[in-house]
Order: C-alpha cells, then sequence, then structure tokens
C-alpha cells in the first residue's frame, strides 16, 4: 500500500501517526517539520492539500526544492484524484448508490402514510420523496453496519480463534477499521455498502493485527494466511474507495 498517494486506510489507533484533521481544499503545498522523518516526502491528501514533510535535519529551503524536483509527480497525483469516481451528493429517487457492493437505484417502494425506498432487496422507511434522502439513508446504513459488523466480526474472530474483547461500530471518516491492543476492533458502518469481499478483508486485516501490530511482512503473512483474496480487496478498495468519501 505504498503508492505515491501514501493514505493508509487501515492505520491501527496504536501505531498510526497520521493526522485525520480535514483541512480545507487547497493547492498550496503545507509545510510540516516531523522528528521522526528521515527524509523529505510530497505526499497529496484526499482533500486535495499537497503536505511536503520535511525531516529532523532538513530545511524549508531543501523541502522547497524536493517539491519542485516532484512537480510532475504531484501534478499527475492530481489529475488521478480528480479522476476517482464519486458518490453523488445529494440521493433522490433514480440515484445510484453504492450498497452491499453495487452501484443501486433508490426506487418507490411504497407510497401512502408509510412512505418506504428500496435499494435491491432491502427497503427502508423514508420521510417522504421529496428533499434529499441521503441522510435518512444513511442513517439506515448505518443501523445495519451496527448489528451486521459485529456478527460478522466475532463468526471470523471464532474461525481464526483471534481474541476480540470489543467490536464497536463508527462513523469513521477517513478509516475503515481500526484496533487497539486492549482487543477492540473498531469498524466504518460504511462498510455494509461495499461488496461482502471487501468487508471480511477489512476485519480479517484488523484481527491480524490483535497478533502483529504493524504492517510488516509479517503481517501480511498472517493476512495471506487467513484470507488470500486480500489483493482482490485492496483492489477494490483503490478503486472504489472515493464513493464511500475514504
Ligand atoms: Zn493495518
Amino acid at each position: 500500500m505504498s503508492e505515491g498517494a501514501q493514505q493508509d486506510l487501515f492505520g491501527s489507533t496504536v501505531f498510526d501517526d497520521e493526522s485525520s484533521t480535514a483541512a480545507a481544499p487547497s493547492k498550496e503545498i503545507v509545510y510540516q517539520r516531523n522528528a521522526r522523518a528521515r527524509s523529505y516526502r510530497l505526499t497529496l491528501r484526499k482533500d486535495g492539500t499537497a503536505v511536503a514533510t520535511i525531516p529532523n535535519r532538513g530545511s524549508q529551503r531543501g523541502a522547497e526544492k524536493f517539491v519542485a524536483q516532484h512537480q510532475s509527480w504531484l501534478e499527475r497525483e492530481r489529475i488521478r484524484q480528480a479522476k476517482r469516481p464519486r458518490a453523488a451528493e445529494i440521493w433522490v429517487i433514480g440515484t445510484h448508490v453504492l450498497w452491499r457492493g453495487e452501484m443501486t437505484e433508490i426506487r418507490i417502494a411504497t407510497t401512502g402514510e408509510r412512505p418506504q425506498v428500496c435499494l435491491a432487496s432491502d427497503v427502508f422507511r423514508v420521510p417522504g420523496f421529496d428533499g434529499d434522502l441521503r441522510a435518512t439513508l444513511e442513517a439506515h446504513f448505518a443501523r445495519h453496519g451496527k448489528i451486521e459488523l459485529p456478527a460478522r466480526t466475532w463468526e471470523l474472530a471464532a474461525l481464526t480463534g483471534v481474541d476480540v474483547k470489543m467490536v464497536s461500530v463508527r462513523n469513521q471518516r477517513t478509516r475503515w477499521g481500526s484496533c487497539s491492543v486492549n482487543g477492540t476492533i473498531s469498524l466504518n458502518w460504511r462498510l455494509v455498502q461495499t461488496p461482502d469481499l471487501v468487508r471480511d478483508y477489512i476485519i480479517y486485516h484488523e484481527l491480524m493485527h490483535l497478533r502483529e501490530m504493524n504492517h510488516s511482512e509479517r503481517f501480511w503473512a498472517r493476512v495471506e494466511e487467513v484470507y488470500p483474496n486480500w489483493r482482490e480487496a485492496e483492489k477494490w478498495l483503490k478503486r472504489n474507495g472515493s464513493l464511500l468519501g475514504l
């Protein structure tokens, strides 16, 4: 996962050092000193901000030179980012949204006193058919996530024999999952929108972090062992993660 843009979607809270604060979109370069960095680094955040890291012994001037040298990479990366698929901002009848791994049309299920819409075979109550349905539907998705994701996690924990203490489902804006040394796994409710393949991968990924709290070769070997499909899931995430704002 070390392609140019450097987005680790799965960093555990324990060793994750990437700040998740959202900055305003900007074409400017933000220079950040990082005592632990060993070299100059340029990354493009999802919000469009380019961040230049100044290592311990580096200087502002050195960083500016580094940025100048990597200008064409940055431009390419910006183009690549602009091309990523995005979800519709406003959801109305007829909008296609990602649901259980498929772009699915929001359709009217029943009218009258209890207006409902359906997405494939799932039916959801809505206040009405006018206006933006996004908040209502996302709340339904989150509810599904809170029920389904812990159930699946306990299942896979039992299969792999990993000792999980707690599973929490959260509204994480910047990651799919995380875990902590005390045995808690946190998952993003949006995983109910992804294919089962991806959902299971994220769960296995976090389970294996409870054995190996890093992204070392040993960690990936463990993932490979329990979930050989992980590369396919990674590919899906890379291509479609932006549909879910990640
Ligand atoms: Zn990880």
